[in-house]
């Protein structure tokens, strides 16, 4: 008698090429049997009828900003942990770009104890560590503090950290000696380097070398971040072929995207600062004012001045990205999915709440960049391989007999991305169901328990 059974859609499982109409059978928490056959009435305690439904691998988002978690009053800020579940996902990798909450062993443990929206792994983040010892981001630190933070990153990746990451944009005083002492201790552990490059636009190609030297001499695997608001300014191509060359000469370099072309933060912040338009390669009216008169206006020199000045708070849009560029990114093999999303006091970029079923609309639905198989995997085997998932013995990504059942049943006909700039929090259209573990988190856009997520370690 199986618990659960998902009787005649369409299960696409990338990793097991599986590709047809099956039925499947729950039990404990995991995948117990695949059918060519409808499972009937008596064979499970509740049946769940996906006929022209998608059945795929529950999502993973391996580069995500997770909620805060205050240990002394013991409490999340769930948000975008719950957009994440609303999309599709069922496990996130969160501490990117170098950025952290807390230690990582205390967010994961009471991650298992109260459980979350979402199953989650953490990065050991590198300004985390390093703000203990230096409170400078723009001046290096000593060879001892240095020695000091491997030891500190030693430990967290002993403790299942996916590996360290960095931002490096954010932290301009981490020198190579501490980038590549660093990246032995990940290099050791056989665990990613992920890093928000040093630089952008123009200047990605120095800053994607330092990047490519590290993984030639410290050997350690390395993710590039986000790349497509990196180097998607007239730069994709020619970086992606240094890549391609680096790989083809033995090293392990990767690659993840958002697929939005466009980037919001305030108008008065450091991004907006004279000389933006000749970074991006651009106008006033690539900019967008999200907030008071101008609110869903391009902006023109004057709005985009008086904007900034007199309420520097309000959030632009920066249309910036080349949209063939992102294309060029998300269509390369190694490129996987990934929403980069983040959000501050519940607001933040449409990307936290659609990338994934965004993904699948544009790119698979609508223009038929990518073929559905393809998109999946870069959805759910390929992050789950990458992250360490599998060879840690997490059954993640997949649907095979014995892997866990984390699960989403799709209506491909009606799958939209509703979050946009404006409502960056919309949930998605045609995400029917969500199983975290063979349990129902989600059921026709409802969240029906969010605490099935635990901690995942590597
Ligand atoms: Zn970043």
């Amino acid at each position: 008698m199986f618990d659960t059974a998902i009787n005649n859609g369409f299960v696409v499982d990338p990793a097991n090429n599986i590709y047809s109409r099956l039925s499947l059978g729950l039990k404990d928490g995991r995948v117990a049997a695949l059918s060519a056959t409808p499972f009937d009435a008596g064979a499970a305690v509740e049946i769940i009828a996906a006929a022209g439904l998608l059945v795929v691998p529950g999502f993973i988002d391996m580069h995500m900003h997770e909620d805060r978690y205050d240990p002394a009053a013991n409490s999340f800020d769930i948000n975008i942990l719950d957009a994440m579940l609303r999309m599709g996902v069922t496990s996130v990798a969160g501490g990117n770009c170098g950025i952290g909450t807390c230690l990582p062993r205390e967010y994961l443990a009471a991650a298992d104890r109260q459980g979350l929206p979402v199953n989650i792994a953490l990065y050991a983040a590198h300004a985390e560590i390093r703000k203990r010892y230096a409170s400078d981001n723009y001046a290096p630190v000593s060879s001892e503090v240095i020695a000091q933070m491997a030891r500190d990153l030693d430990e967290q990746l002993a403790g299942g950290c996916l590996g360290v990451s960095f931002g490096l944009r954010y932290v301009p005083g981490t020198s190579r000696e501490e980038l590549h002492a660093l990246a032995r201790v990940a290099a050791r552990h056989g665990k990613l380097l992920a890093a928000h490059a040093r630089d952008d636009a123009a200047h990605i190609h120095e800053a994607v070398r330092e990047l490519i030297d590290v993984a030639a001499e410290e050997r350690v695997r390395v993710q590039v971040s986000h790349i497509g608001s990196m180097a998607a300014y007239g730069q994709m191509e020619e970086i992606l072929a240094a890549l391609d060359a680096a790989v083809a000469a033995g090293l392990d370099l990767g690659l993840d995207c958002y697929p939005y072309n466009a980037f919001c933060t305030a108008i008065g912040s450091a991004t907006y600062d004279p000389g933006f338009l000749e970074r991006y390669d651009i106008g006033y009216e690539a900019v967008e004012v999200c907030g008071g008169k101008y609110r869903g206006q391009r902006c023109t020199r004057e709005i985009f001045d008086e904007v900034r000045r007199d309420t520097p708070e309000i959030l632009a849009v920066a249309h910036v990205m080349k949209e063939h560029e992102v294309d060029m990114a998300l269509v390369h093999p190694r490129t996987i999915l990934a929403s980069d999303g983040i959000l501050f006091n519940g607001l933040g970029h449409p990307r936290a709440a659609g990338s994934f079923p965004r993904f699948l609309r544009h790119y698979v639905k609508e223009r038929g960049i990518l073929g559905l198989n393809e998109a999946v995997a870069k959805m759910t085997c390929l992050p789950a391989r990458r992250l360490g998932f599998i060879e840690a013995g997490l059954k993640k990504g997949s649907l095979g007999v014995g892997d866990d059942a984390d699960i989403v049943l799709i209506d491909f006909e009606e799958i939209r991305d509703l979050a946009d700039f404006a409502e960056p929090l919309a949930p998605p259209l045609g995400i029917r169901q969500v199983l975290l573990g063979g349990r129902t988190a989600v059921k026709q856009g409802k969240v029906k328990d969010n605490r099935l997520g635990r901690g995942l370690r590597v």
